[in-house]
């Protein structure tokens, strides 16, 4: 850990939750069905790379990205599994779809008619998986939309139906799961005409983590697991569903991967009814020791938490003091002895007894867990620990 002793901030990604919380999933799983993990925008802040590596250590079969680019950087680096595209790709970047065999969403014609032109001419062939509408109003076709899809499909060898799916809109939000069940009925149904359009062999996919969680009927032939890999659950909802469904506690079915941390820039006096950072928002009661922390909101810690959060050292509650600046913020340490300059602090993550998780801060700005540790800046570096 030598590189550590070199930076100001970091985050540390345990190998050793990942691992478990990927033998967990591959455990609910059954053996046909295909563990693609999602790990678009940086693998939710936890590292691309780095969790790409692990992913594919401890069992993951594929990966789902976001975009193109994501695609490449993956194909770049050696990961020869499949990757589905899951965004929109632009119509002069298809080409690229086709150099490096990437699986692709469907959901216009535009991009069916492009791919034909392009598959004709160099005579490669490319997966195609297509989204289907059922009620999450994002990507995706309409029932009345199927013939014409499935007609240009059927016309073009090369261009291959691999996989049909959806994405449930109110499956995590709610311990009233009606409306997902009405949007897998209707998936279902669509799934079916496209079996019976000459797509026997189709691969059906819907899960996301809440989904994979709580509905094994919604597995199919493969999963897309996004946020739950980490060892977060997608929300409250979910894991009282969960603990009511599987009557556990559930404390420690999914293990957090992700630690943040920094180390104190400067430790200062400061006197009594002194204006603490800008707009002086915060005004000190007694004599105090504040200590100064080399992040901000550009680094992803959020402004809504001035004056709100706290961090950990030794073990104990540092409170924030003031507005969270673009790169620094103060807290207070007036409580905690023997506290030193470059002394490690926890922003996100353990130390000693004590935790802060990413739902706790993400409730203290108003947002989910998700943006939270997406946001986690991609310049701080993401180092693998045990
Ligand atoms: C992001 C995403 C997922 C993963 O969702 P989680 O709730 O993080 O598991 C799955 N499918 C699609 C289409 C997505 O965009």
């Amino acid at each position: 850990m030598t590189k550590l002793r070199i930076l100001t901030s970091w985050v540390e990604i345990s190998e050793k939750a990942y691992a478990h919380n990927l033998n967990f999933f591959k455990s609910r799983l059954s053996p046909d069905t295909e563990f693609s993990v999602v790990v678009k925008s940086n693998a939710y802040g936890h590292g691309f790379l780095e969790i790409a590596s692990l992913a594919i250590k401890y069992g993951a079969d594929s990966f789902c990205v976001h975009s193109l680019d994501e695609a490449i950087c993956l194909r770049k680096s050696g990961y020869n599994q499949e990757i589905l595209i899951m965004g929109p790709v632009l119509l002069d970047r298809l080409p690229e779809v086709l150099e490096n065999r990437f699986r692709l969403v469907l959901y216009n014609l535009e991009a069916i008619d492009k791919l034909k032109k392009l598959t004709d001419k160099n005579g490669r062939t490319v997966k195609l998986h297509l989204k289907l509408e059922t009620g999450t109003y994002r990507q995706g076709i309409e029932e009345k939309s199927l013939p014409v899809f499935l007609k240009k499909l059927n016309q073009n060898p090369r261009l291959q139906l691999d996989g049909v799916y959806t994405h449930f809109a109110n499956i995590e939000d709610t311990t009233n799961h009606e409306y997902a069940f009405r949007q897998l009925d209707l998936f279902t149904r669509m799934a079916k005409i496209v079996k019976n359009e000459g797509f026997a062999d189709v691969k059906l996919h819907a899960a996301c983590s809440a989904a994979v969680l709580l509905f094994p009927e919604t597995h199919f032939d493969m999963v897309r697991l996004g946020i739950s890999q980490y060892g977060l659950w997608p929300s409250r909802e979910t894991f009282v569903s969960y603990k009511i469904k599987h009557s556990a506690n559930g404390i420690d079915v999914l293990q957090p991967v992700l630690s943040w941390k920094a180390r104190i820039g400067q430790i200062k006096p400061v006197p009594p009814s002194q204006n603490i950072g800008y707009g002086g928002t915060y005004q000190t009661t007694r004599e105090s020791r504040l200590a100064i922390l080399p992040i901000g909101y550009a680094d992803g810690y959020d402004r809504g938490l001035s004056n709100q959060s706290y961090v950990l050292i030794n073990g104990q509650r540092a409170p924030m003091r003031g507005r969270v600046c673009m790169n620094l913020i103060m807290v207070d340490i007036t409580d905690i002895p023997e506290v030193n300059l470059e002394d490690e602090v926890i922003l996100l993550g353990k130390s000693g007894n004590s935790r802060i998780s990413a739902d706790q801060l993400a409730n203290l700005c108003g947002t989910i867990n998700y943006e939270f540790v997406t946001r986690i800046g991609p310049s701080i570096p993401r180092i693998i620990t045990e």
